[in-house]
């Protein structure tokens, strides 16, 4: 054999070596223990940042004032070419041995609540009381941790970890600041995905897509009496919505559909110059979100013709179907190299946690088939998503110390 390549096959074993070693191998290195004791011993520390952090509000599409201060926090963590992007995601670098593999390690910024509510944290023992406090404060105060505690115990990644403080993975915020991330800002430059939201010790390796529509239908509209014989905005919306009903979805991979609002008219005497609905479509399969999405068209379409037709073209009755949310859906493989190791690092903290669904930042990177996944940030909590919300510390170290020991290992 030719010594160059045998020389080759053997760099890519060497290689092969190293991307493989498990988890329990990596316990035994020193630097990497000692990085997860200073994960435990910063834990008070960071529950402190935690609360701080979420008594800025952040409310949806206004993060930037948590997201200076995280500019703030990355700079002063050493974190190198700290910025912030223009979807005021903020980017700070922790370089290892070679630029790639470039794990990104995220945790979002936003909150579900509107300006103005109070956000003031309130602690009783171990419970910490505000909205935002688990969703995601815990897993802004565990990227922390994880800084920290990787910069005290020198430890050197043979790749490189990209940390980010992301905007709009709440709601209509519909992952803008992870599609920038992955569109624009880092395009290209991605190999591995770990987002950090909420709490507990789960690991989501199926990202459930959606498409939220608001179709409003429109006609001159008129005297229910006098104008009677016009093409008619609502009733054009009843037969839209008696379509969607009909619609057969698999159940496995899950497919939904909702038509969750409506509202228009004038009065009962009134044939309506408006009528709409919001309709939600969701999937964790592609294709079959694809599938959906497309038949929802073609029914708001058929159901306008239809209703033209019947009345002869008189109003005419037309339709304007406004996109109002978009979430790609996607999946990393159970037996991916990300997720066998989500899992072994895992069960090193706990031995019951499976894998599961969720509609994440993770969503981007796996449509894109980079591996993906997204992870709890450790303690316990309740009623997230509302003003009871709460986080309880209990242990919560173990969160911390489980997404270090997973950074560690990806960043090979
Ligand atoms: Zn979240």
């Amino acid at each position: 054999m030719h010594r160059a390549v045998l020389f080759l096959i053997l760099c890519s074993l060497a290689e092969f070596a190293l991307q493989a070693q498990p988890a329990s191998a990596l316990m035994a290195d020193p630097t990497v223990r000692a990085a997860l004791d200073a994960a435990k011993r910063n834990e008070a520390h960071f529950i402190d940042e935690q609360i701080r952090v979420c008594e800025i509000p952040a409310p949806p599409f206004h993060e930037e004032a948590r997201g200076l201060e995280f500019k703030r926090l990355f700079e002063q963590a050493g974190l190198k070419d700290v910025r912030i992007d223009k979807a005021g995601n903020v980017i700070g670098v922790r370089p290892g041995l070679a630029t790639h593999p470039n794990l990104l390690f995220q945790a979002h910024l936003d909150t579900v609540f509107p300006e103005g509510t109070d956000v003031k944290v309130k602690r009783n023992g171990d419970i910490l009381a505000a909205p935002g406090i688990a969703d995601d404060c815990r897993g802004l105060a565990v990227m922390l941790g994880v800084i920290r505690a990787l910069d005290e115990a020198k430890v050197q990644t043979p790749g490189t970890i990209t940390f980010v403080a992301d905007t709009g993975e709440e709601g209509l915020g519909d992952l803008r600041g992870t599609k920038e991330l992955f569109n624009v800002t880092l395009k290209g430059q991605i190999d591995k995905f770990v987002s950090v939201d909420d709490v507990g010790l789960r690991v989501t390796n199926v990202g459930v897509g959606s498409y939220r529509y608001r179709a409003t239908f429109k006609g001159p509209g008129g005297h229910s009496f006098g104008a009677f014989g016009l093409a008619n905005p609502i009733q054009a919306m009843g037969r839209a919505i008696a379509k969607i009903d009909e619609f057969e979805v698999p159940t496995t991979p899950k497919t939904t559909f909702n038509v969750g609002r409506v509202g228009g008219g004038t009065s009962v005497n009134s044939i309506p110059f408006e009528g709409w609905m919001e309709v939600d479509m969701r999937s964790s399969d592609k294709d079959s979100l694809e599938t959906i999405h497309a038949k929802y068209k073609r029914a708001v379409q058929q159901a306008v013709d239809e209703e033209n037709k019947r009345w002869k073209g008189r109003g005419p009755v037309s339709v304007d179907n406004a996109l109002v949310g978009y979430r790609p859906a996607g999946s990393t493989p159970a037996d991916s190299a990300i997720v066998t190791t989500a899992m072994e690092v895992t069960k090193i903290f706990n031995p019951n946690v499976t894998t599961g669904e969720g509609s994440t930042d993770s969503n981007v990177p796996m449509n894109l088939g980079i591996p993906a996944v997204t992870i709890g940030a450790g303690g316990e909590g309740t009623a997230n998503h509302s003003l009871d919300e709460t986080f309880n510390t209990k242990d919560s170290y173990l969160g911390t110390q489980r997404a270090l020991l997973l950074a560690v290992a990806l960043a090979r």
